[in-house]
């Protein structure tokens, strides 16, 4: 560790403890000398790396900044008129300075923690009834990956809830008008599961069989928009679930797809004020009609009460689903697009009904005026029924039109030799729509003449009519709104978030300064080549830089989360061994503490999960492995393994894991969630992984953003390079690639010049020095708390790598204090709870990161041992524990200035339990929550203000 820091060196203000006193006050506490004497122990000999990185020498902040300047110059912006699920828009300055760019949302974590989240649960809600209100279907969730990942998801929903005998393992039908890189997507999903897709043009009438369920797109990928009520009902009739892909935009004017009959709607709710990005981040929603609810995949904010009585927003439902239901999860998405979804909202709640509907009015009005333009001069349109897509058939002509517009600065969407598609967007101009007309050989634009939208379309019901999206019209008034909502949030920008498995550390201003700029921000995902090439750049390098940190061959950014890099890791393996002829070879092991995600990822690989034991000191029972190994040695896939393993220890044997996996013929993946505890150290490519994600939004630096977004690129050695992620937007199946995971082919890319920075600006020695320093601080927290809290899994000399978990079973057996309760009473000291019962239930985890100073860590740790002498107090009998400050956890202002205060303790413990929160005081707004009253009466849109009222 350098002694001296320096304004320059990225390193000192990234980790947090760097001053050799506090590091030598950390040694002295866990009983060494030297981090790397304390390294060289917590890390077996086995799989410690034997060079250091080959990176590039750390950058000072400048230096990084006009490196992205220069990289983002090599992007060329135009007028993105390409469509496809894309389309330009406008993020109010207000919004994105205060929200995509304001630390108290994007440091958020996923709000599992209802009570010091009820600011980004409104944001949610609201985001929920906008979408509910626009598709006319009761339910929504708070935001799905992408749009085709959200259709692969209603797909799968369609073949677990249709119960009609007839129709249930019938074929799953999609409209030729669905957008392709949605098709490829759903084909590929069904491919690793072995249903039937059909493609098929509904307006001719559905297929003939067994029909599970049908696809159908608003408007179409054609642009065209037909009247589904038929074609809907018609499916019902033959027993079919019916989902409809809708543009959000386009159903502020036209009938939407409840009202029509629709048992789902899906979509992108990115022309709601998120930028193009080159592809993603977006959120994508799902709305489900009644009945659907309890299958849908997903986060889903619900409205419950606090102890008070008072209405409290929560998680409903299907939280942490994965972890319950494991291989029997709905789905695997645990990360979503939440601060995107939150962007979302705020867009309508700063357009309004009438705003939204005016850009639609206005958008629509454009796209008739160059219809008009166009067929004037001869050209035809394959629909006339349009809202905002024209395609223009110019037979032989395509490539021509669409240089002849790129010349002027404007992209067009080149669909065949003799088809071109336009699509018009609230940043569409007269001028451009003069440009565009002259491309194609028209004359001038004059005024718009037909094309109107038929009456048989349109929408004659109102939407958002809750004050929340007609209050907040000054810019003023929306400020507050955002100031108030994010005030009553506990995020990374006033606390700690010891997150175990999450690695909540610092998200550095300079590495989030470059995703805002029009240069990387404003690029469409099927851009040309010529106008990305700053943005291939930056993700080649990315790439490469990953590669030679986990060390493995190759690389994908694609999957945008850490949940769509284990399917894309599984499906490569599945690739592989049906390229060998192992068609049998579908088992995968996943050991009993594993991440939930990983099961529900392996069934939706098309594999069959068998679980194997944990050993009495938290390792994987050999025993029993090797029992299940020869039980399944034919049919034996892959072992599913986490590394450090989700109990915070590094088990020394993994190689001897893998060795016998290999031995079978099964894959090792490594889920590298834990990478925190590796880089610079040890490769999981090195000691015996085939593939393995990593979670960027843990490991390097992007903010979770109150759940999302993700990137979890795929890293794999070459013998499964040719089954990596392939571009759903390229021929299905491209030689060389297996099948897509994600919408766009570089999945998050707007968030990837955070990481990107990152590894610049540590270099080689930075990053390792991090992994010493987060294996130091949760070493020192473990040997802090022990003798409070037992720390139940070590490893070498009783040491545990990046996280430890605190063990509270005995302490509740002894006085009925729950770890729920800690995690509760926390808050009231200043701080977000660590991971609550996982992997164990009945403990929490604990993961400083490397980024926390030790004044930080000992202000958490001096909490934990205050709130375990009140624990004692129970034990002693000073109050029971119903009446304890830890049962009453966390206490609002308003709890604890009632003037009939009967507790056992005083007002001044229930709130300064510690001297400096006299001054830095967060109250939550609300109290303890009830979780399973607000699941039996689930209320998921924002509630009538009469219930604010009291
Ligand atoms: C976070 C995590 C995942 C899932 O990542 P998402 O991005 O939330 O999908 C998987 N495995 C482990 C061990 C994790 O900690």
């Amino acid at each position: 560790m350098t002694t001296e820091s320096s304004p320059t060196v990225f390193a000192d203000r990234h980790i947090g403890a760097r001053r050799q006193a506090d590091v030598e006050t950390m040694l002295k506490a866990v009983g060494y000398d030297s981090v790397d004497g304390l390294v060289d122990v917590a890390v077996p000999d086995s799989i410690r790396q034997s060079k250091p990185l080959a990176l590039r020498a750390a950058l000072s902040e400048v230096e990084v900044l006009a490196e992205l300047r220069k990289l983002a110059g090599k992007n060329k912006t135009a007028v993105q008129m390409i469509g496809q699920g894309y389309y330009d828009t406008v993020t109010p300055a207000v919004i994105r300075r205060n929200i995509l760019e304001a630390p108290a949302w994007y440091t958020a974590y996923t709000p599992y923690q209802p009570e010091i989240s009820q600011g980004r649960l409104e944001a949610l809600l609201n985001f929920q009834t906008m979408v509910q209100d626009l598709v006319g279907l009761p339910i929504a969730n708070a935001s799905l990956l992408d749009e085709a990942t959200a259709v692969a998801e209603a797909v799968l929903m369609m073949r677990r809830a249709n119960k009609n005998k007839a129709a249930h393992d019938g074929k799953t039908v999609l409209d030729i008008d669905v957008m392709p890189q949605t098709i490829a997507i759903v084909k590929g999903r069904a491919e690793a599961l072995g249903f039937e897709v059909e493609v098929a043009d509904l307006s001719l009438g559905l297929p003939e069989g067994a029909i599970n369920g049908v696809v159908l797109q608003q408007p179409g990928a054609s642009g065209r928009v037909f009247n589904h009520a038929d074609a809907i009902a018609a499916a019902k009739e033959r027993g079919a679930l019916v989902t409809v892909a809708a543009d959000l935009l386009a159903l502020t004017l036209i009938t939407p797809p409840g009202e029509q009959g629709a048992d789902i709607a899906v979509g992108s709710t990115q022309r709601f004020g998120v930028p193009l990005f080159f592809g993603g981040p977006h959120a994508a929603y799902m709305a489900v009609a009644k009945g659907l609810e309890r299958s849908m995949p997903g986060r889903l904010v619900g409205v419950s009460k606090d102890d008070a009585g008072l209405p409290a927003y929560r998680l409903a439902l299907q939280t942490r689903e994965q972890h319950i239901r494991r291989e029997k999860a709905t789905s695997n998405i645990c990360t979503a697009q939440a601060l995107l979804a939150i962007v979302s909202s705020f867009y309508a709640v700063y357009h309004g009904p009438d705003g939204l509907k005016a850009i639609a009015e206005r958008v629509h009005t454009h796209a008739r005026t160059l219809a008009t333009a166009l067929t004037a001069a001869g050209r035809t349109l394959t629909a006339d029924t349009f809202f905002d897509t024209l395609t223009v058939s110019v037979p032989g002509k395509a490539a021509t039109v669409i240089a002849a517009a790129e010349a002027r600065g404007i992209n067009l969407r080149h669909i065949d030799a003799d088809t071109v598609g336009v699509s018009v967007d609230e940043t569409t101009t007269p001028e451009v729509l003069s440009s565009v007309a002259v491309a194609f050989g028209a004359g001038p634009i004059g005024e718009a003449a037909g094309f109107e939208l038929p009456a048989d379309v349109l929408r004659t019901s109102d939407f958002m009519q809750h004050p929340v999206f007609n209050t907040h019209r000054s810019e003023t008034q929306l400020l507050r709104y955002i100031r108030r909502l994010s005030d009553r949030d506990l995020a990374l920008d006033r606390t700690m978030i010891p997150l175990g498995s999450c690695t909540m550390k610092l998200n550095a201003t300079a590495e989030m300064e470059a995703i805002s700029w029009p240069e990387f921000a404003s690029i469409h995902p099927f851009a040309p080549d010529s106008q990305t090439v700053g943005w291939r750049e930056l993700i080649t390098g990315l790439e490469a830089d990953l590669a030679e940190i986990t060390g493995y061959d190759q690389v994908s950014l694609q999957p945008n989360a850490g949940s769509q890099g284990e399917l894309a890791g599984l499906l490569a393996i599945r690739g592989y061994h049906r390229a060998n002829g192992d068609t049998q070879r579908n088992i995968c092991l996943i050991p009993a503490s594993a991440h939930g995600t990983n099961a529900a990822s392996a069934v939706l690989a098309g594999m069959k999960v068998v679980v194997v034991a944990t050993a009495p000191d938290g390792t994987i029972d050999h025993a029993d492995l090797n029992a299940k190994i020869e039980t399944h040695r034919d049919a034996l896939s892959a072992i599913m393994i986490t590394y450090p393993s989700t109990h915070g220890v590094y088990d020394a044997d993994v190689t001897e894991i893998c060795d016998a996996v290999h031995a079978a013929g099964g894959q090792v993946y490594v889920d590298g969630a834990n990478l925190n505890a590796l880089v610079g150290l040890a490769q999981p490519g090195k000691f015996g992984g085939d593939v393995s994600h990593l979670n960027l939004h843990k490991t390097f630096c992007i903010p979770h953003g109150g759940g999302g977004p993700g990137v979890g690129p795929v890293a794999a050695k070459a013998h499964l390079a040719p089954f990596m992620p392939g571009d759903a937007n390229k021929a299905a199946h491209e030689a060389g690639h297996g099948v897509a995971i994600s919408a766009s082919n570089y999945g998050s890319a707007g968030v990837l010049p955070i990481s990107w920075a990152y590894v610049q600006l540590m270099g080689a020695e930075g990053l390792t020095e991090a992994t010493k320093a987060a294996l130091l601080a949760a070493n020192y927290v473990a040997a802090r708390l022990n003798e409070y809290f037992p720390v139940l899994y070590t490893g070498e000399g009783g040491l545990v790598a990046h996280e430890c978990i605190l063990d509270l079973r005995e302490l509740t057996a002894k006085t009925g204090v729950t770890a729920e309760d800690v995690a509760k009473r926390l808050i009231d000291y200043g701080f977000h709870a660590p991971t609550l019962a996982f992997p164990v239930a009945g403990t929490l985890m604990v993961e400083p990161t490397e980024s926390e100073d030790l004044a930080e860590i000992d202000r958490f740790i001096n909490a934990m041992i205050s709130i375990r002498k009140e624990i004692d107090q129970v034990a002693d009998g000073d109050f029971t524990v119903e009446n304890s400050p830890l049962r009453n956890a966390p206490h609002t202002a308003s709890a604890v200035v009632n003037s009939d205060w009967t507790r056992e303790y005083s007002r001044e413990q229930a709130v300064f339990p510690v001297h400096h929160l006299k001054q830095d005081k967060y109250f939550p707004p609300v109290g303890r929550i009830d979780g399973a009253g607000g699941d039996r009466n689930l209320i998921c849109s924002c509630p009538p203000l009469s219930d604010f009222e009291n």
